[in-house]
């Protein structure tokens, strides 16, 4: 007989389940990452409704996005919207929940449970074209930290575990999700003014070659982003990962996986002082 293992009182299925085939990282891998890294993860998600992506089998084959809860039970914070139910993740028994239910990859909201027609963190997400060098769109994230900056707005900085950085911009003033959005894409097209060589607004691909595609459009009601200490569902389990500033220069946005985030921890969280913003 198998013998099961309980993590948070939650029965774990098929712990030696290959998850990403390539590097052989199995579902416990990954229910060990989340466990090491709830306690930076939770509080920044915290109140926020995710949508999950789900593999069954592995990283390989059919991906789920999921938005709303139908087989947690009980171990889920629902929330309903418009007659829908939406959830968020309370605890860390809830988090390993997900896993065990095949989530690899959390996006959140840029709005909390408690006030959700007010999104207090905003957004972007700087997406290179595929043959950019690193340099260069560090170049562009610059630029954006620059109008930021000279905006008084403070800003944040993660990996994507892609091919991009995202950007993520703190308010307490209170918005609805119309201005906010209205707000986001005026600094998208101030971007593209001032640089129009490196920014593209323009989501098409052929639109693209050499720019940066500024995503804006993450900062709408229902939209998501993948959230700070994600994992993500592609070979090597990269993550979403906070970094800070000065490290721009240095870390590259997939660099940081499963396998070498310890190596990546400060001692005092890059985006610590975002926390005082929670219940903002
Ligand atoms: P990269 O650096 O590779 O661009 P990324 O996280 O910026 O990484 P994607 O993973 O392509 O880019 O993110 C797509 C966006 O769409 C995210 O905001 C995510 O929350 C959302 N998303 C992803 N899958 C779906 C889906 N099936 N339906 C709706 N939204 C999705
Ligand atoms: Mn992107």
């Amino acid at each position: 007989m198998k013998n099961k293992i309980y993590i948070d009182n939650i029965a774990i299925s098929n712990p030696d389940k290959i998850l990403f085939p390539k590097d052989n990282i199995t579902k416990l891998d990954v229910i060990n990452y989340y466990l090491n890294i709830s306690n930076l993860m939770l509080p920044l998600i915290d109140k926020r409704l995710v949508s999950v992506i789900r593999c069954h089998e592995n990283i390989n084959k059919e991906k789920f996005f999921k938005k709303h809860p139908t087989t947690e039970g009980e171990n889920v914070s629902r929330f309903l919207l418009n007659d829908e139910y939406y959830f968020y993740l309370k605890n860390q028994k809830e988090l390993i929940y997900q896993v065990q239910m095949g989530s690899i990859e959390f996006h959140t909201w840029g709005s909390k449970v408690s006030n959700i027609e007010r999104p207090n963190l905003m957004v972007f997400d700087l997406d290179p074209d595929e043959k950019m060098s690193v340099n260069k769109l560090r170049e562009g994230v610059s630029d954006l930290k620059y109008v930021l900056d000279s905006l008084n707005l403070k800003s944040y900085l993660k990996t994507s575990g892609g091919k991009g950085y995202h950007i993520i911009v703190p308010f307490s003033k209170k918005m609805d999700w119309e201005e906010f959005g209205d707000f986001s894409k005026n600094i998208a097209l101030l971007l593209e003014t001032k640089w129009s060589n490196l920014f593209t607004t323009n989501i098409r691909k052929d639109e693209r070659k050499g720019k940066i595609f500024v995503d804006y459009l993450r900062n709408k009601k229902g939209a998501t982003c993948v959230a700070p200490y994600s994992l993500r569902a592609r070979d090597f389990a990269p993550i979403s990962f906070p970094i800070s500033w000065k490290d721009l220069e240095k870390v590259t946005p997939n660099e940081i996986n499963i396998s070498n985030y310890e190596n990546y921890i400060k001692e005092v969280s890059p985006w610590n002082d975002l926390l005082p913003q929670k219940n903002k």
